[in-house]
């Protein structure tokens, strides 16, 4: 049973030193309401940067405890009757093998709907998909005709926004790093108009594909793109504050954004979330999503890494952009 534990907080980049690879003991089921799973997919998120280095909407992930991952398996052992051996599901799973997981209370696992992919299940219809539906239509409430604009467009979150956006009506500027993924967005996804923000000069592009200036912007990245939109904003445009990727990895070099004062001028409006407050609402969401996703109005796009060593790896995926759509980490066969 392998286990990945955090042996120090990274400074920049994430580091494999930083963490303890371990050969230990498989976990077994000590008592009742409990799930022995083997993990099988691991997802790969940007706010596992965070969680390595403070205290936030979680508690830092401690020096010596296993890293902290969301993730996927199958049921091998349990002692709860609503759970059998061969369900799969998904949660807190950790950068390890096996976990035994409580079946009742905050670290219950979710049973996986049966049909899904596992893959999908961890992507447009799992957190990234469900970020992506309530930031969008919860916090960025858009009306049909309305322009949104969308940064990390072709990573996990950014495609999801990008094509709900479509399907409600509304026109669509994505915002990614390179050709390759700008002409993916615009040709496989659909969006109206791409910007490659490593190439062009963002805010010169902002104003030439969106001429009725921007009534939502979803901002999965911060920084000088953030600066950039809100220079553009439509009156009552709204700022969805999703994430903002390009200070994780040194919170202190993070550039706040200058421009706000276009919000007091525009009478715009700038409002965060977390998906976690959100859990209570899966239902509906799931119905939606899903739909969309069963009649191929919502495309899914995952990007495998293999292997539960190569975890540091994938990580630092995240933050060079090798990522197209949502990185996954294989860890056992299903
Ligand atoms: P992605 O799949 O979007 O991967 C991250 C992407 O960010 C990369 O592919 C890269 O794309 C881009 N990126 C990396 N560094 C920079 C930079 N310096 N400037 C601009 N872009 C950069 O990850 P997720 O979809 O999982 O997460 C996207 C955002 O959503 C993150 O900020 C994350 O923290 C946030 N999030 C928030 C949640 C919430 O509850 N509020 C829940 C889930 C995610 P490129 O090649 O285009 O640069």
């Amino acid at each position: 049973n392998r286990v990945l534990r955090l042996a120090a907080r990274p400074k920049g980049m994430v580091q494999d030193s930083d963490f303890d690879l371990r050969e230990e003991p498989r976990p077994e089921l000590t008592k009742e309401g409990q799930v022995l799973v083997r993990n099988l997919y691991l997802s790969v998120d940007p706010t596992q940067r965070g969680w390595i280095e403070r205290d936030s909407y979680l508690p830092a992930v401690a020096i010596g405890e296993v890293m902290r991952s969301f993730g996927a398996g199958r049921v091998v052992a349990s002692n709860d009757p609503d759970f059998a051996p061969g369900d799969l599901v998904s949660g807190m799973v950790g950068w390890q093998d096996h976990v035994v997981l409580p079946t009742k209370g905050g670290g219950r696992p979710t049973k996986l709907p049966p049909g899904v992919p596992l893959t999908n299940a961890l992507s447009i219809l799992g957190l990234t998909g469900l970020t992506a539906y309530f930031g969008l239509l919860d916090i960025g409430r858009p009306k049909e005709g309305e322009t949104v604009v969308v940064s990390g467009a072709a990573g996990a979150t950014g495609m999801a926004v990008g094509q709900i956006a479509k399907l409600k009506g509304c026109r669509v500027v994505g915002i990614a790093g390179g050709k390759d993924k700008c002409d993916w967005i615009t040709g496989e996804l659909g969006f109206d108009a791409a910007i490659d923000y490593k190439a062009e000069d963002v805010a010169k592009r902002l104003e030439e594909t969106c001429p009725k200036r921007i009534d939502i912007y979803f901002d999965n990245v911060g920084g000088d793109i953030l600066d950039a939109a809100l220079l553009h904003l439509a009156m009552r445009g709204r700022v969805v504050l999703c994430g903002a990727i390009s200070g994780y990895n040194d919170a202190s070099a993070l550039k706040g954004p200058k421009n706000y004062l276009s919000l007091l001028v525009q009478r715009g409006r700038m409002e965060g979330f977390i998906i976690l407050d959100y859990f209570d609402r899966v239902g509906e969401a799931f119905q939606e999503l899903g739909a969309w996703f069963q009649a191929g109005k919502l495309k899914d796009r995952v990007d495998v890494v293999d292997g539960l060593e190569n975890a540091p790896a994938a990580l630092r995926r995240l933050f060079t952009g090798k990522n197209t759509g949502k990185q996954l980490l294989k860890i056992a066969e299903g």
